[in-house]
């Protein structure tokens, strides 16, 4: 029978797989060892479901890895899975102090490296996945295709078979671009290592690079807030910060009101910065060209109305947020937010425009299903371009997707969260009186907004997001 379209002699769904293998005698692959990867690991080993964990990096949660001189603004208490710790504490694991805001670094030694040990040989370490499919299906053939297990493709070029996928890989090694309108600014592949994507180890491994230099850091998230602070502890270092909106209000957040003192501290201190002149803001900042000139770059901005402005630095730090990328999964039938990214269903409740991460309402498998069954993004990946992501929100979705492979639907739709309100991210008079677009850039997990100030919307769109 042939595959073709005008010569087929049989439609398509009459089709059947040559040879079936059972699925539900396969592990359930995840992808990515970080947090939420790890996590989806504990839920399936407590409910003893076969699991193999795939890394890419050297290391486990080898992305937070590269933060690791980044204190979190959420306390141990949000940063630990539930499932996870009930496996570690049987181990002989002492919980940290739930209070405590560790670092990157803590996080991985002091929790996500002996969640890791425990589960031996199903993580495997420098194991990149390069591509999902259904084994004999591509993304058209539909006849049994839920019954035919998956395709994981990996860098090695080997290829294993799994039961379902759970792809929780994150979004950190594709940021955003510096072009303000997502669009990437002319030149700006040309800049080589003068740009630095976000959180630059500016007070430790990367200090030689900074020190005594012109910084120009873009964006208006925690992490760019992260490194401005830490620029600012450098001498003789001369710091610019450009931001799109036409203030930095909302970056500055809720200071002492805010419900997670981190944060709130992180925008007090940076707003006494800028009004000191210790660093320059410019505001109205729309990246459009860079240029190098041998060790210096200069960046020019073009606003929507055409009016230029531009600044020569040594180094540009982009912190300008993540992207998903999906590309791995294209022979899958997903069903993305032509937006956000995230699935259709759960874009309404992470919206940047409407939601800060303590808003965002619980969730699990109904809101994170594609129409490839078995298969689920979760995470950081799962949210898309929104930078509204909390680890907390992450281990209720794997506990529910995990409840939901394992047949139990009643524990899998019973999903609930307890977490930080933020009064950073909600609406205001005063916010709507900006008729700011709210889209926020920077990283995922932080809980600071950028506005945008190109539209004027209806009143439900300004809420403006919040970690990133
Ligand atoms: C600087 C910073 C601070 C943050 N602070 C907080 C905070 O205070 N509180 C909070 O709740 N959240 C915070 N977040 C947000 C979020 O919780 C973290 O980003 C968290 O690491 C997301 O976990 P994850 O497991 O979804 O993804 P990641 O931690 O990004 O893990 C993804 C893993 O997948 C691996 N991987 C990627 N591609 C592949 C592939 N093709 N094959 C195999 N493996 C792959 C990566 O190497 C990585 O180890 C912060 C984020 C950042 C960047």
């Amino acid at each position: 029978m042939s595959d073709g379209c005008c010569g087929t002699t049989a439609p398509l769904e009459a089709e059947q797989p040559m040879s079936r293998i059972e699925a539900g005698e396969l592990p359930v692959v995840v992808i990515g060892a970080g947090p939420v990867g790890l996590a989806a690991a504990g839920n399936l080993a407590e409910r003893g479901l076969d699991f193999l964990v795939l890394e890419a990096g050297e290391q486990v949660a080898a992305s937070v890895a590269q933060w690791g001189h980044v204190r979190v603004f959420s306390p141990w208490r949000f940063n630990i899975d539930a499932a996870a710790k009930r496996l570690l504490e049987a181990d002989g694991w002492s919980e940290p102090d739930p209070e405590w805001l560790p670092t990157g670094a803590e996080l991985i030694t002091d929790y996500l490296a002996p969640l890791a040990k425990l589960f031996g040989d199903k993580v495997r370490l420098s194991t990149k996945v390069t591509a999902i499919s259904r084994l004999g299906y591509d993304r058209v053939r539909t006849s049994g295709r839920e019954d035919v297990p998956f395709l994981i493709r990996l860098d090695g070029g080997e290829e294993l078979p799994a039961r379902a996928i759970i792809d929780a890989s994150g979004t950190y090694f594709t940021p955003n671009v510096l072009g303000a309108s997502g669009l990437p600014a002319y030149g700006e592949g040309e800049a080589g290592e003068l740009v630095d994507h976000a959180l630059p180890d500016v007070l430790g491994a990367d200090r030689e690079i900074y020190e005594g230099k012109h910084t120009l850091v873009v964006g208006a998230g925690h992490s760019a807030a992260t490194t401005l602070l830490a620029l600012a502890q450098l001498d003789d270092t001369q710091i610019t910060w450009a931001i799109r909106a036409g203030s930095a209000s909302r970056t500055y957040g809720g200071g002492a009101a805010d419900a997670l003192p981190a944060r709130g501290a992180l925008g007090t201190r940076l707003r006494a910065h800028v009004d000191s002149g210790r660093i320059q803001l410019l505001t109205g900042f729309f990246a459009h060209s860079v240029t190098r000139r041998g060790d210096q770059v200069s960046v020019v901005s073009r606003d929507p109305s055409g009016a230029e402005q531009s600044v020569t630095v040594d180094r540009i730090v982009a912190a300008t947020g993540y992207r998903p990328d999906h590309s791995i999964a294209s022979e899958l039938r997903l069903d993305l937010d032509p937006i956000l990214g995230s699935t259709r269903q759960l874009a309404p409740l992470i919206d940047p425009n409407q939601h800060s991460c303590g808003t965002v309402p619980a969730h699990g498998v109904d809101e994170l299903a594609h129409p490839e069954p078995g298969y689920y993004a979760v995470g950081v990946k799962s949210y898309g371009r929104a930078p509204t992501f909390l680890m907390a929100t992450g281990y209720e979705q794997v506990r529910s997707v995990v409840a939901a492979i394992a047949g139990d639907w009643e524990a899998a739709r019973d999903v609930q969260l307890d977490l930080p309100e933020t009064g950073v991210c909600s609406s205001n008079l005063a916010e709507a009186q900006e008729q700011r677009v709210g889209l926020a850039t920077g990283i995922s997990g932080g809980l600071l907004a950028t506005p945008l100030p190109l539209a004027t919307v209806g009143a439900s769109s300004d809420g403006g997001g919040c970690c990133g």
